[in-house]
């Protein structure tokens, strides 16, 4: 089997780890769960373990705090199979060909963005609240999944029904749906039972994409990225 050239997760090249069962190449920054160092010996990405019985052990921050609690799991938290379920959910969304502008956080500079979506959220945000040590921390699955629709309400609210960007949020809500009945197939979700992102409509200000509003066409987008290389593996490292 050959792996790709390049990373799953954000598309760029560069110093890449390989799963030994899939073609998905990856930066340890951007595989979910972050990985400290390269593992020595065969490794399976998060898509591809086992969810109950893990083939491996992944150097993660999480890991690394239940070694410090000399394997006591915390007592609060996600049990380690669901946060490894969430973490897989995370990673699917991650590294689905429409989920670039999910990524990261709305730039400040978009224009009434934050006065429309009064609790933004984005895939940075729900990979950095899988971490035990974040206050921010999920107590259970529904606590993750309420965050994922809520970015998709998010932007469904934003941007105008008919946009590319109202369109790519709605094939990957259904994406993740698709993917939540697979990982969690005895438990069910709702995403109606998700809270408004804002009940308390800001008035005067047309929702819908605006002139200037940072969502470039794909092809824009990767080359921006390439340039960017440095620039993003720096920031992704704070994670
Ligand atoms: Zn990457
Ligand atoms: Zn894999």
């Amino acid at each position: 089997m050959e792996n790709e050239d390049f990373c799953a997760v954000c598309l760029i090249g560069g110093e890449l780890l390989c799963c030994d069962r899939c073609p998905k190449v990856y930066h340890l920054s951007c595989h979910v769960p972050t990985l400290l160092s390269f593992p020595t010996g065969d490794w399976v990405c998060s898509l591809c373990r086992d969810v109950q019985q893990p083939e491996v052990e992944y150097d993660c921050e999480n890991t690394r705090l239940s070694a410090e609690l000399k394997g006591k799991a915390l007592p609060y938290g996600l049990s380690a199979s669901d946060l490894r379920k969430c973490e897989k959910l995370t990673l699917l969304v991650f590294s689905h060909a429409l989920s670039t502008p999910f990524h990261e956080p709305v730039s400040p500079l978009a224009r009434h963005y934050y006065q429309i979506i009064k609790r933004p959220m984005d895939l940075s945000v729900i990979r950095g609240k899988l971490n035990k040590s974040s206050h921010m921390h999920y107590f259970s699955p529904e606590e993750f999944v309420a965050d994922v629709f809520l970015m998709f309400r998010n932007c469904a609210k934003f941007n105008y029904p008919d946009s590319e960007m109202a369109q790519a949020g709605c094939s990957l809500e259904a994406f993740f749906s698709s993917c939540l009945r697979e990982v969690f197939p005895s438990q069910a979700f709702s995403s109606a039972g998700v809270e408004e992102s804002d009940s308390d409509e800001y008035e005067g200000v047309e929702p819908g994409p605006v002139k200037g509003f940072p969502w470039p066409d794909r092809r824009e987008q990767s080359h921006r990225k390439r340039k960017r290389r440095h620039s993003l593996t720096s920031r992704r490292q704070h994670f």
